[in-house]
């Protein structure tokens, strides 16, 4: 009997679904058990070229709507995500293996505000009037054309619509490519606009690895490439679209610091490390794991930390109880272990965890370093799994350093209880998106992103509108030209 989790095809282009065989398969793979759920195939170049010219015809209609019309199509398909929260989850649950716990509250509600959100800005997208004397100018703000998705695998709901409702709104059409080892839920978020409304090719999706998202990325009719990514892919996809001169957003990895001052609220301040480290599994880009901690609590806040983590309910995601699940992969789980073992073997302090979870599946359980020192490997690079390192420091000058010290900066946390250092230490970190006092909240809200090697440009927020539209001037004289001749 086919699995639940099957979608009707891979593809989902020109409003339907559709399948081509002909490409490589995909197995779908639930992390919870390592059992296939579901079979896709990577893209075709015939499938590549369908998505992308249907992509660029549609969009010219789509663009001559109005804002308040192409609005009222994201804010419908916002509600009907909501009405179908549940079963949502639950193919964000098998896609992922996030517990059903966190993907009832984190994925397509994140997906449905920012469709209601970017809905809501869609009818309010002008331009300036701008007085010259007797002369004047006015802007418009157009949209770039096509736009190209790409999405990593921890929250493909999330991706395919903070990149998507974006560019709807602004006018775009968009293909969109989700990671292949999560490539069940931008197909939802396809069939729901259609059901809203939208016109059929404003929004596609197919599936396929780096080669498809290569195809796309250097197609001369894309205007615009967004990816959510590793650094590493990032840098290609990044030159790839500067050869076109196409606009490009990257939201890539990090290893952000999360720094606790001893007079912080320690209860807060472990629930902001956990927050920042062990949600998805670890799994999330912006995820303060390099811990600092004045040395004056650090063995009270471990020993509250180990105690803490200790609660963690490591199962069966779709029971709700569960509160810590699987790795997304077999190798991710690897190369999470293999991290674990070098920090070990570097001389790190293991509190807590520090193996694979006696289950079937691909769980790793949430682990604590202490005694990290900067140069270790662990401290250095991006694991995107549940291992946090805790690093001793004493000024705050020393740690201000120490946190920039690093070729990424996507966020930074602060927990203290005196506010003007706070703010002080934050203005000197070297991130995009901060959090005192917390850690890890994303509302739509709020610009999201990184800056070094963390990425270029924002998601969510207004910010947002402006990296998937462009400004048109236009200058109007009254009276007659003067030329000199
Ligand atoms: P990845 O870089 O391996 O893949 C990302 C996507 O790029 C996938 O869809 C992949 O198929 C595609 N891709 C790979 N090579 C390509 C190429 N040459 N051209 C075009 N597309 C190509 O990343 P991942 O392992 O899926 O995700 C984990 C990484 O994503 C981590 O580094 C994490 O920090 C980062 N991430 C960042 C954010 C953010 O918003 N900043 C959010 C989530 C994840």
């Amino acid at each position: 009997m086919t699995h639940p989790a099957q979608p009707k095809a891979s593809h989902f282009i020109n409003g339907e679904y559709v399948e081509d065989t002909a490409g490589t398969p995909i197995p779908v793979i639930y992390a919870a058990t390592g059992e296939q759920i579901a079979t896709v195939y990577a893209a075709t170049p015939a499938i590549v070229e369908q998505a992308l010219s249907t992509a660029k015809e549609a969009q010219k209609a789509w663009a001559k709507m109005t804002g308040t019309e192409r609005g009222r199509i994201l804010r419908r398909a916002a509600d009907i995500m909501r009405e179908r929260n549940h079963e949502l989850s639950v193919l964000e649950t098998y896609d992922t293996g996030k517990p059903l716990q966190e993907t009832l509250v984190a994925d397509a509600t994140s997906g449905a505000d920012a469709l209601e959100y970017f809905g809501g800005l869609a009818a309010s997208l002008t331009g300036e009037h701008i007085p010259m004397g007797e002369d004047w100018v006015y802007t418009v703000r157009e949209a770039l054309g096509l736009c190209v998705g790409i999405g990593a695998w921890n929250y493909p709901t999330q991706i395919a619509c903070w990149k998507g409702a974006p560019a709807l709104a602004c006018g775009n059409s968009m293909v969109f490519k989700p990671s292949e080892t999560t490539p069940l839920c931008a197909l939802k978020v396809a069939e729901i606009l259609i059901e809203a409304g939208a016109p059929a090719g404003i929004y596609n999706v197919v599936q396929g690895m780096g080669e498809v998202g290569s195809a796309l990325v250097t197609d001369p009719r894309v205007d615009k490439v967004s990816l959510t990514g590793s650094v590493p892919t990032g840098k290609k996809v990044y030159a790839a679209a500067a050869e076109g001169m196409k606009h490009v957003t990257m939201e890539l990895g990090g290893k952000s610091p999360l720094i606790i001052f001893d007079d912080a609220d320690i209860d807060n301040a472990v629930g902001g490390a956990i927050n920042g480290n062990f949600y998805s599994s670890g799994q999330v880009c912006s995820n303060g794991t390099r811990v600092f901690v004045q040395k004056g609590i650090k063995e009270k806040f471990l020993a509250r930390l180990a105690e803490r983590t200790g609660n963690a309910i490591i199962g069966d995601p779709m029971d709700e109880a569960t509160s810590f699940g699987p790795m997304v992969s077999e190798n991710q789980m690897n190369i999470v272990l293999g991290y674990i073992e070098k920090g070990k073997e570097e001389g790190a302090r293991l509190i807590c965890g520090g193996k694979r979870a006696d289950k079937d599946g691909f769980f790793v359980e949430p682990t604590v370093f202490a005694d990290v020192t900067d140069d270790m490997t662990i401290a250095r690079e991006e694991i995107f799994g549940p291992v946090m390192s805790v690093l001793d420091f004493d000024t705050e000058e020393e740690v201000i350093a120490r946190a920039n010290d690093t070729e990424f900066g996507l966020s930074a946390g602060v927990f203290t209880n005196d506010f003007s250092r706070a703010h002080r230490v934050i203005g000197q970190l070297e991130a995009g998106s901060c959090f005192i006092n917390s850690y890890n909240d994303a509302p739509v809200e709020a610009p999201f992103g990184g800056v070094k090697a963390s990425g270029v440009g924002r998601e969510n927020s207004k910010e947002a509108i402006k990296h998937f539209s462009q400004v048109k001037s236009v200058y109007v004289r009254m009276g007659d030209v003067e030329a000199a001749f």
